[in-house]
């Protein structure tokens, strides 16, 4: 969530990394098909059509060889291959890149899905994750002990790739983003080496898997602290016509100012979908919804949503007590594997009136009955770990914008991509950084603007890229140039 005032630049086409003929009938192969305790896919195995897709239907993409890892062991195997091929390397947890990055064409996908262990210690309030695990897994193993980590809003998106990028939800107000409760992490380095990093060890290698962990090793496992959360929370939507979004907006803006950090909330503007939760005579109607998650005592979360709850004449109002669980699931719907997606996003220091009426003039046009802006409020202990403490950055955002164009399938899905990316270009006066997974691929600019256009923290990145990937091997991602490249 990188920080900055300056505007964001026009987004720039980044070049895609030429396939490389890989073969896969010579000896080197053949080593890497005994060892892989896996079953490899190539081009042509039954699963192959399967195991080639990821989440956003939008990516079409065919690589020489998938290799779904059950272990380190594997994932050192793939590795080594490829490297010796010079294959590219695209690396998979949930399979959620907005851009598509877990797989590529011609190259390697070393996919780490099947890698779901999680063990729980409720005593000692951690948790051993896998690196194939969801958010839904990771909250059904820690909630039966009333913990959770701080995670993202869909349960399908993978732990992986959402903490190494930072990682915002529901909790973020009360326990900051997800690399902030990380204690650690198991890797496989692009040398091939299996290494831990954390406080006590490769504290730097540490700092720099934060925030921008894609671009220096393989995680195989995570460890995290755990917190109190529920297992009840009082949360929901409470929606009002899309037409009073100016007023909704400005309310919402002073009700939130000083709000405590048991309360996050989302506002959203979309057609409302067609959920059993809401009235048939609702869906499709085009509404703004504020979405709250109070974690705390009920009593205290009813007083302070009070006066939103009651702002205006809402449509409806869904929030109430509620099992966690159930709240981390409401999007799921919205976001089915396969539909075609192209999001842009932006950060916000604060809500002015005229990034308010640049909302509702685009929320007027959202064409698709999916498309829609959800609006991440941010601050609390989000904001009170350092710039400079994790790689992650952007702390002091008030706000994470994030546009949705989204088609179940082709047809339209031009369109939608134009509705992003005007709108977005309409909030380029207020936009003051972003975060960096949710980023498409926008370029060399808007990867140093996601690590907060501090000269001094890329400098930092790229010297520890250096040390751990001199040869770019993962590359593949919001990519951080090693020093010297
Ligand atoms: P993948 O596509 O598997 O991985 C993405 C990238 O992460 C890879 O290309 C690779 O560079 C890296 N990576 C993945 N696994 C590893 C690993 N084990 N070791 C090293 N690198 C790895 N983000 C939020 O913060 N909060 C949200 O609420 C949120 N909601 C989302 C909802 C949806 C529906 C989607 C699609 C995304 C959402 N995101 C959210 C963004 C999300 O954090 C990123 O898309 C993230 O990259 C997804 O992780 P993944 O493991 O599923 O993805």
């Amino acid at each position: 969530m990188g920080a900055s005032t300056a505007p964001a630049p026009a987004p720039v086409p980044v070049p895609v990394p030429q396939p490389v003929r890989v073969r896969l009938d010579d000896p080197a192969y053949h080593e890497l098909a005994r060892s892989f305790r896996g079953s490899l896919v190539r081009a042509g195995d039954a699963p192959y059509e399967e195991r080639r897709r990821i989440w956003n239907g939008a990516i079409d993409r065919h690589p020489a060889l998938i290799a779904p890892c059950t272990g380190s062991a594997d994932v050192v195997a793939a590795l080594k291959w490829a490297v010796e091929t010079g294959a590219p390397v695209a690396v998979r947890g949930g399979g959620h890149s907005f851009p598509g990055h877990s797989v590529c064409d011609g190259g390697v996908v070393i996919d780490l899905s099947a890698m779901k262990e999680i063990r729980v210690d409720p005593e000692a309030r951690t948790a051993h994750v896998g690196a194939g695990a969801l958010l839904g897994e990771l909250d059904a193993a820690t909630q039966p002990f009333g913990l959770a980590v701080p995670s993202g809003i869909v349960t399908h998106t993978g732990v992986a790739g959402l903490t190494l990028g930072g990682g915002i939800g529901w909790l973020s107000r009360k326990y900051g983003l997800s690399v902030d409760q990380l204690l650690s992490v198991d890797l496989v380095t692009a040398g091939g080496e299996r290494v831990t990093a954390g406080a006590g060890h490769e504290p730097e290698l540490f700092w720099g898997m934060r925030g921008a962990g894609g671009n220096f090793g393989i995680v195989t496992e995570f460890t995290f602290r755990l917190n109190p959360v529920g297992p009840t929370v009082l949360a929901g939507p409470v929606l009002w016509p899309v037409e009073d979004s100016p007023q909704v907006m400005r309310f919402y803006r002073d009700w939130i100012a000083g709000a405590p950090d048991e309360l996050t909330t989302i506002v959203i503007h979309r057609k409302a979908p067609p959920s059993p939760a809401l009235p048939p005579e609702l869906h499709g109607r085009p509404v703004v919804m504020v979405i709250a998650c109070w974690v705390g005592e009920p009593e205290a979360g009813e007083e302070v949503m009070r006066p939103m709850r009651e702002f205006g004449r809402p449509l409806l109002d869904l929030c109430r007590p509620k099992p966690y669980l159930a709240h981390q699931a409401m999007f799921d719907p919205s976001f089915p594997h396969g539909w075609r997606y192209y999001f842009r996003s932006c950060g916000l220091d604060r809500l002015d009136d005229g990034a308010l009426d640049v909302m509702a003039r685009y929320a007027g046009r959202i064409a698709s009955p999916q498309s829609g802006f959800p609006l991440f409020q941010l601050g609390g202990a989000v904001a009170r770990v350092g710039e400079d403490d994790t790689a992650a950055s952007g702390r002091s955002l008030g706000h994470m914008l994030n546009i949705n164009g989204i088609r179940e399938a082709p047809e339209g899905f031009d369109e939608e991509r134009g509705w992003v990316r005007e709108f977005w270009s309409a909030m380029q006066p207020y936009q003051a950084g972003v975060y960096v997974n949710f980023l498409m691929d926008e370029g060399e600019q808007r990867i140093r603007l996601a690590y907060g256009s501090r000269e001094r923290k890329l400098e930092r990145l790229r010297a520890l890229k250096a040390e751990w990937d001199p040869g770019n091997v993962f590359r593949l991602n919001q990519n951080i140039p090693p020093a010297g490249a």
